[in-house]
């Protein structure tokens, strides 16, 4: 399978100044969707790519009908406050848009005096959720994650035995789901009695923490009954964006069983509001590989392809700034950096997996991959983990302590791929922060 095209280009630049700047990470071989207006405007949301610091206005260009046949097609898509329409196309459309884009913001393109117009400064825009999430999904990915949290409470047996041969999940919910800058009041709900015999605490939660995850897109859905392949899983992914699993550690330790996860999770999420697509992630794609000592995947989690370029290098970092820091104009602190590429399971496995009984996925759908943390310190995915499970908290450099979320703390997680040999591109940035309970 080739996955590198004329886009992933290294020598391509940009007549968008902006986007030649080295480690911008919006060059134009990223091109990520996003949706937006003039910050404070009643104008129309409406979906643009990042090039470089600016944006380019999609539902405008569309007016100027530019390209024929599929490109237009993928074009012609772009014009509603979400990118449902566009997702559910498939990827010989997006493929066909990218390059109609990637050509016409290249250095001497014929098209730039149409475009730059429709340019707006990033710095300028408010966005919203980019599509219309009508399902949300969330997995357990990281072996690590799942070790040191099964550890706090199964010191000898962390791991489930299922977990090596399932890509573990539930289901979560779409409704509370809010795109970077989202603020929501610390959550409210009941929690572990002190023994048998007492009632349960009640009140607002007292372990509140982030989970450092990427979020899928799904494009084209499937129908109810029929699975998607490991094989053709990729092309039902629209693209990749980062993800905050915001969960109350007080309430999940009470509720969880027998069912899962429920109000500790689904009163907020968020998401960064660029969706960067598969194909600008092909050149840090790398080889999956599991320990040989480990269960090798069943049949319909492995493909040629999947084992060859199935997974993808992806930084990812925690940064925490909080009411102190940021009234002092400190930097955010930097709690943890991992990466995507430590994951047990691919892309491709989950969608193959969820749809494996039949499940219907539908375009928007958004598929969380669990807490993304490494096997060393310093690669912690939450704070549960850096914390030790609540017996150590973590020193910030400007002197203040943190064992679980204060209010108006802001957590802030970035991502971005690097190699030697071509320009890095980011996912950008997923912030939010917690404000006081509401009685
Ligand atoms: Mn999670």
């Amino acid at each position: 399978m080739a996955y590198l095209n004329e886009t992933h280009e290294p020598t391509l630049e940009s007549w968008v100044a902006s986007a030649n700047v080295p480690d911008n990470g919006f060059p134009v071989q990223n091109l990520p969707f996003g949706v937006f207006r003039k910050a404070g405007s009643s104008e129309g949301f409406r979906p643009g790519v990042a090039i470089g610091d600016q944006a380019l206005d999609l539902a405008a260009l569309a007016q100027t009908k530019p390209w024929d046949g599929m490109a237009g097609v993928a074009l012609a898509a772009c014009q509603s406050s979400q990118l449902n329409d566009l997702m559910s196309l498939g990827q010989a459309h997006w493929s066909a848009l990218r390059l109609e884009l990637s050509r016409a913001l290249r250095a001497g393109s014929p098209m730039q005096q149409t475009l730059a117009p429709l340019l707006i400064p990033q710095a300028d825009l408010e966005f919203s959720l980019p599509a219309r999430i009508g399902d949300y999904t969330d997995f357990y990915i990281s072996l690590h994650h799942a070790t040191a949290v099964g550890k706090q409470f199964r010191p000898d047996n962390p791991l489930l035995p299922n977990y090596k041969w399932v890509p573990i999940g539930y289901h979560g919910r779409a409704s509370s789901i809010g795109v970077s800058g989202q603020k929501f009041p610390r959550p409210i709900g009941q929690t572990r009695p002190a023994n048998e015999n007492s009632e349960p605490g009640f009140g607002p939660c007292e372990r509140l923490d982030y989970e450092l995850e990427l979020g899928i897109f799904v494009g084209q859905g499937n129908a109810q009954g029929e699975r998607i392949t490991v094989s053709d899983a990729e092309s039902h992914v629209f693209g990749l964006c980062i993800l905050n699993d915001w969960s109350a550690r007080d309430l999940q330790a009470w509720e969880y069983q027998p069912l899962g996860p429920f109000l500790a999770k689904n009163f907020a999420s968020t998401i960064s509001p660029w969706i960067v697509t598969l194909e600008a992630l092909a050149p840090f794609r790398t080889a999956f590989q599991r320990n040989p000592n480990d269960p090798q995947p069943l049949a319909y989690l492995s493909s040629p392809d999947n084992k060859e370029a199935g997974v993808f290098d992806i930084t990812l970092d925690v940064l925490l700034s909080t009411q102190q820091s940021r009234s002092s104009k400190t930097e955010p602190a930097l709690l943890s950096s991992s990466n995507f590429k430590e994951a047990y399971w691919t892309v491709a496995q989950l969608l193959a997996h969820h749809t494996v009984n039949g499940c219907n996925l539908q375009a928007g759908d958004l598929l969380g991959t669990g807490t993304l943390s490494g096997p060393n310190p310093g690669q912690e995915g939450s704070l549960l983990e850096l914390n030790q499970g609540g017996k150590k908290p973590v020193t910030l450099p400007w002197g203040e302590e943190r064992t679980f979320l204060q209010d108006n703390d802001e957590v802030i997680l970035r991502a971005r791929c690097s190699k030697p040999g071509y320009p890095s591109i980011s996912l950008g940035e997923c912030a939010g922060t917690v404000l006081p309970a509401r009685f």
